[in-house]
């Protein structure tokens, strides 16, 4: 059965569903995704060649090989000459996933929606969707087996939008639609934050040589938790 995770993700694909799912692993989510939806069509694009057979293997059980394409290589790479307008990338940290999306700006043209669940540095996202012309329209966070997931969700925009103009510090830490919703998932990411900032600090101030620069950073961001 697929994760709550990833069935979130799929729960903001667009109809009708053609996406490309960079990092597939096992490809779970395009089966998952293609099995739901008898006209949905999907790229599972894996780097490494483990994952990439598994995927094979998966797609050949479910007997999807003519709605899945199975695809080796870099990021991005995999929708070259494809008609794809969705993107899902999940699982990894947001450092990772903005580097996948940098690398090959030039494909993302023709991409209207990104689905992202970055594991950590959520923030790292947000501030690229704000520089790269997408809007966030909606977030999630969600607790599965004692982790906690975030899930942005951003669209193509030509123009500057509300969202990117009006944006301050504690909405790309936060997110600014986790915030107003504020469920039990979000306090208990960010006491978990807070807690983990607080054991740093004691580590920090206890050390020999006192890393200023670093504390500053610290308590700033336990000021904006808090
Ligand atoms: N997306 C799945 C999920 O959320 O359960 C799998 C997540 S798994 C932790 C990350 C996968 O991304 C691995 O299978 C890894 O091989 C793949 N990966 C990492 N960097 C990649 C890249 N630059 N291009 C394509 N796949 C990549």
């Amino acid at each position: 059965m697929l994760s709550k995770r990833l069935k979130v993700v799929a729960s903001y694909l667009e109809k009708p569903i053609f996406f490309a799912d960079i990092g597939s692993d096992h490809a779970y989510l395009p089966c998952y995704v293609c099995s739901e939806y008898y006209d949905a069509k999907a790229i599972a694009g894996e780097i490494n060649e483990g994952p990439f057979h598994q995927a094979i293997k998966t797609v050949k059980d479910y007997g999807l090989e003519d709605r899945i394409s199975v695809r080796k290589g870099n990021g991005l790479e995999v929708i070259e000459g494809t008609a794809v307008e969705q993107i899902t990338i999940a699982g990894m940290g947001g450092k990772l996933i903005t580097a996948i999306l940098n690398e090959r700006k030039h494909l993302l043209h023709k991409i209207d929606r990104l689905i992202l669940q970055p594991n950590l540095d959520a923030h790292l996202i947000r501030n690229w969707l704000g520089e790269n012309s997408y809007d966030l329209i909606d977030e999630e966070i969600i607790e599965e087996d004692g982790h906690i997931y975030e899930i942005l969700v951003a669209i193509k925009c030509e123009y500057p939008t509300k969202y990117n103009e009006n944006i301050n510090e504690s909405d790309y830490l936060f997110g600014p639609f986790l915030l107003k919703k504020k469920n039990e998932a979000f306090k208990k990411k960010w006491i978990r934050e807070e807690e983990k900032i607080s054991n740093i600090l004691r580590q920090l101030e206890k050390g020999k040589e006192i890393e200023i620069e670093k504390i500053r950073a610290f308590k700033k961001r336990q000021a904006l938790i808090k």
